[in-house]
């Protein structure tokens, strides 16, 4: 079988689906070709020659690519010309943006299996394909390293001859898997951290990597309804908004730095932090909002741009795992590999798609020209 890896030509995109690890297990057992589209791993400083060393064939032209191709792996979703491509009977792989039903279309149209790593199911034997996790990680972390580049102020307390040095008050808003290692990287670093959360029980967590957890009193109907059966957060209603309000807008005037990571798949990112918060907050303080791509959980960033508003500067950078290219495309493609092999039989690397699986059925959106829901 041959596996495509074609370059991503979404703008700003510099990670890749394979890397020289991955396709050196692909091609191991002789069962597979895997085709790289010259430069596809340059955004990651991944030479050809490096993937050609691993067994890769190395593609100049794309439609090559495409034409021979029965497993396309990506990190992002086709564009338009990518599409028509496709092979009728191709598999695609990637970060498809499930929820943005015209491209499902568009794809079931082409006839193409496509699975979006998005719909993978967070249960344990899922984990080390979790591909939201790999990058919500790594941008956990850049964000802070971000925000640590902007701000103007030391993040350590020092004490030092010529007086001392307050530590930085940093506040996570969302402590899923971004705002965990945001929370432990600005530990690393000395900062004073208090995160917050809608769902109690990331409490455990939060305190267990040595930061303060924020807590909005919830009445026990609203406990039982924070979390969904999936592990995410649940829309709240309006008056525990109102409270959540209240107490984030206390928290972010006392803090020096936000690092905002707060989602609800499928849905419009919560406002957190509004316009008043951001004006009455100290002037040089930062606010990284990740969630700036699901429209943002403040009001006043804007989609990859660095911008000040009220004195407060606002990091809006959507892709941060891509500022981390080489160690973001080796956690992927893993994952990729990881949920590749679930298909692939052992013994003769022939690909069999079982849609009894649960992580093959949750992750599946079209097959047969039907769009899969
Ligand atoms: P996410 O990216 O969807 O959201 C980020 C965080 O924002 C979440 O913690 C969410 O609760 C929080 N949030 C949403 N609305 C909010 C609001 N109004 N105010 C404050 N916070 C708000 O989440 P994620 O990082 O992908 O993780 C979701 C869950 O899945 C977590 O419980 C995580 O531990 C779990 N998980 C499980 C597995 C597994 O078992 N395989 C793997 C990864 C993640």
């Amino acid at each position: 079988m041959h596996i495509g890896i074609p370059a991503e030509i979404y703008a700003g995109e510099t990670r890749v689906a394979a890397t020289p690890e991955t396709v050196k297990k692909y091609t191991a057992k002789g069962f597979h070709t895997v085709l790289v589209q010259s430069g596809a791993g340059a955004g990651a400083s991944i030479p050809d020659a490096a993937y050609q060393e691993a067994g890769a064939v190395i593609v100049d032209d794309v439609s090559q690519l495409y034409s021979q191709s029965q497993v396309v792996l990506k990190v992002r979703g086709p564009a338009a010309n990518e599409l028509v491509m496709l092979r009728k009977d191709a598999v695609l792989i990637g970060l498809l943006s499930p929820h943005q039903a015209e491209g499902i279309e568009a794809l079931a149209k082409q006839g193409v299996t496509a699975f979006a790593m998005e719909k993978l199911p967070r249960i344990s034997r899922a984990q080390s394909m979790d591909v939201l996790s790999s990058q919500a990680n790594i941008g956990g972390y850049k964000a802070v390293i971000m925000a640590a580049h902007v701000y103007q102020k030391f993040f350590p307390m020092l004490m030092t001859a010529a007086g001392t040095v307050k530590a930085a008050r940093v506040l996570v808003l969302g402590a899923g898997v971004a705002g965990l290692q945001a929370i432990a990287t600005a530990k690393r670093l000395g900062a004073v951290i208090e995160a917050f959360d809608v769902r109690p029980a990331v409490k455990e967590q939060v305190e267990s990597l040595g930061a303060k957890f924020v807590e909005v009193p919830l009445t026990e109907e609203e406990k039982a309804k924070a979390e969904t059966a999936g592990g995410y957060a649940a829309e709240m209603s309006d008056d525990y908004k109102r409270r959540q309000g209240e107490l984030i807008h206390e928290r972010a005037v006392a803090a020096d730095i936000i690092i905002s990571t707060a989602l609800i798949p499928g849905r419009p990112a919560p406002v957190l932090i509004k316009e008043e918060t951001v004006q009455a907050m100290k002037p040089g303080s930062v606010i990284v909002d990740m969630a700036v791509e699901a429209g943002g959980n403040c009001p006043l960033s804007e989609l990859n741009k660095t911008v000040v508003k009220h004195g407060v500067h606002l990091i809006g950078i959507a892709n941060l795992p891509g500022l981390v290219a080489a160690d973001a495309s080796a956690l992927y493609a893993r994952n990729l590999m990881n949920f590749l092999n679930l298909m692939l039989d052992a013994n003769n690397g022939e690909l069999n798609i079982n849609r009894e699986d649960e992580i093959i059925a949750g992750t599946l959106i079209c097959m047969g020209g039907e769009v899969v829901k």
